[in-house]
């Protein structure tokens, strides 16, 4: 199967002759800048961001070893997973596949753009079944979402797996990889230059603690890449963020401490987890947050909220009967759920 982007891209995409920014048409050095009618006080809030936020993504090819023109960066990893049914999918006509249970982003897309949906159980242990996938797809198929490792599962999908679905399929397979840093399976990123189909996310809402200022990556080919760029809102990305997040990536250390610290607090949580009352079953995760099997989740998740804790009821999602997914917090909030957990008892 020879892989050809401009075959699956949409015709009216491909042809798009982007908005040119001010901040577009001139990249140089300059010192007088009267081109995109900003306020000329308040620096440096007064200008435009760089459209292309290339001293970030020169820091992030410099960490993750890609170049940066296979970097897109967006408004959380919901920015890239929108655009690529934009770029990619014809509404009412194409469909996408994707793992179930798993991210409800990729749904909720999905619907915003009227591109179907098609839903492919996880096995009972929550791995994947690549042939399954495969032949879910047909001919109109565009996408097929992963996630690993999963959410709300936990686990990490087997790297052979996802390689098969790579290897086989003629549209693009998008691999979210939000939660890597947790997990002791490697990211796929070093393989990208052998799969022109693959688009890897990332996000830095996870292990870099920056939910708050709205970062998503998407790592793919330069094509896709510049077909994502080429659609996405001119600024999309802020100052604020693109200043706060280089700051950060400064700052590795503090980020695998943070990591290891979650780590460590992830096998206490669950050594405790498993001795309660009202716990059946506790999943394996390579995540930041462990999916349980409770004896009513939705009992003992109205329980908690009287007690100001909030956790995640997942109990109608599919494969997940009775289970709640709870992150891995702080000692002392970690510390708090299990106190709770314990008085509730057998509910
Ligand atoms: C949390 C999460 C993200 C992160 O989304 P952002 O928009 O980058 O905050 C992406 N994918 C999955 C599966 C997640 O659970």
């Amino acid at each position: 199967m020879k892989f050809s982007l401009n075959d699956i891209v949409r015709k009216n995409i491909l042809g798009l002759q982007p908005y040119s920014s001010a901040r577009d048409e001139y990249t140089g050095e300059a010192s007088v800048f009267l081109d995109a009618n900003e306020n000329p006080f308040n620096a440096p809030y007064n200008r435009y961001p760089d459209p292309r936020q290339q001293v970030l993504k020169n820091r992030i090819g410099e960490l993750k070893k890609i170049p940066s023109g296979q970097i897109f960066l967006g408004n959380g990893s919901d920015e890239p997973i929108d655009l690529l049914y934009r770029a990619f999918c014809e509404p009412g006509i194409e469909n996408v596949v994707a793992i179930a249970p798993t991210y409800g982003m990729y749904r909720v897309a999905a619907d915003i753009n009227n591109v179907a949906y098609r839903e492919v159980l996880l096995q009972e242990d929550f791995s994947l079944d690549s042939a399954k996938i495969l032949t879910t797809a047909d001919s109109n198929t565009k996408l097929i979402f992963l996630c690993s490792p999963n959410n709300p599962t936990g686990n990490a999908l087997d790297q052979k797996e996802i390689l098969k679905i790579i290897n086989n399929f003629n549209g693009l397979v998008i691999l979210d990889e939000a939660y890597i840093d947790f997990c002791p399976e490697k990211t796929l990123l070093a393989t990208l230059d052998q799969y022109p189909n693959l688009v890897i996310l990332q996000t830095l809402s996870k292990a870099w603690g920056l939910a708050g200022i709205r970062l998503g990556m998407a790592f793919a080919s330069e094509e896709i890449v510049s077909i994502l760029s080429k659609i996405k809102y001119p600024y999309n990305i802020n100052l604020l963020t693109q200043d706060k997040a280089l700051e950060m990536l400064q700052h590795t250390d503090r980020k695998d401490n943070w990591v290891k610290t979650i780590l460590s607090q992830k096998i206490i949580l669950e050594t405790k987890l498993a001795k309660l009352l009202n716990v059946v079953a506790i999943y394996p995760s390579d995540a930041n947050f462990i999916l349980v099997k409770t004896l009513s989740a939705k009992k003992i998740y109205d329980a908690l909220v009287d007690r100001q804790i909030i956790v995640r009821d997942r109990s109608r999602v599919s494969l997940c009967g009775e289970c709640l997914r709870i992150t891995v917090g702080s000692e002392n909030e970690n510390q708090t759920l299990l106190k709770a957990l314990e008085e509730i008892g057998k509910i």
